[in-house]
């Protein structure tokens, strides 16, 4: 992202040179984000909110956006087959937008939208042990060694990895709740795969403290709220 000095952000964004910008900073004529900014040292970027008096110099351009997203729509932003996610999305920037974390063409559920790099970079940091939370229907029977199984890990031998101890609940013989901390390729899949149990459905219900929208019908979407923003 571009991030800058105030000063020389404001110079760059104007024209407006930045001795000049200097003494407006000086004079309190600025505002970032809503505050008084005086120091020009302070590091603001693309979305940063900028007012110069009562003109908005740089309106706070972040979207965050969650998607229900429907069976048979692809996770990408171009696609010469399927509809993509994008094309469910109505909005100018919609562009501008990048996936974080994506679905398979056959899962539905929660997905998460943003051009804020720096966030989407965070929620999918493993650092971070975002928990991410599936339905999962089976075609066989659940037993209680799928607990066990899920905790443990499992070796994937193209990877080369162990996968990260993951929460599962049964909910009843054919339902489960699947927590993951990571998102391999076609993780729960290949993780009932080992109980040779196919998974006939999958949705996504939350990322984090971020929880699927009950109001939002498939392929609806709708902005995050400061709270859901904030992790
Ligand atoms: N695991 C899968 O197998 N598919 C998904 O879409 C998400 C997790």
């Amino acid at each position: 992202s571009k991030r800058a000095r105030l000063d020389r952000f404001i110079s760059v964004n104007t024209g407006i040179n930045r001795k000049h910008v200097r003494l407006m900073l000086a004079k309190g004529r600025v505002r970032v984000d809503g505050e008084l900014a005086r120091d020009i040292d302070q590091v603001v970027d693309e979305f940063s909110h900028i007012c110069l008096d009562d003109k908005v110099l740089q309106a706070n351009k972040a979207s965050y956006i969650m998607l229900h997203k429907p069976v048979g729509v692809v996770s990408a932003t171009i696609d010469d087959k399927h509809k993509t996610v994008i094309d469910l999305l109505d909005r100018d920037d919609k562009e501008s937008l990048h996936i974080v974390g994506r679905l398979d063409l056959n899962t539905s559920g929660l997905l998460l939208l943003t051009n804020d790099g720096r966030w989407s970079k965070r929620l999918m940091d493993p650092e971070h042990k975002v928990g991410k939370l599936y339905r999962v229907h089976l075609q066989n029977p659940l037993t209680p060694d799928y607990i066990s199984g899920f905790a443990q890990g499992m070796y994937f031998e193209f990877e080369d990895i162990t996968t990260l101890p993951a929460e599962l609940e049964i909910v009843d013989s054919y339902t489960a709740l699947v927590t993951l901390y990571e998102g391999r390729y076609h993780q729960i899949k290949r993780m009932f795969g080992r109980f040779r149990n196919p998974v006939i459905g999958l949705h996504r219900i939350s990322v984090g403290n971020i929880v699927l929208d009950d109001g939002l019908k498939s392929g609806q979407s709708r902005a995050l709220t400061i709270d859901e923003i904030a992790l």
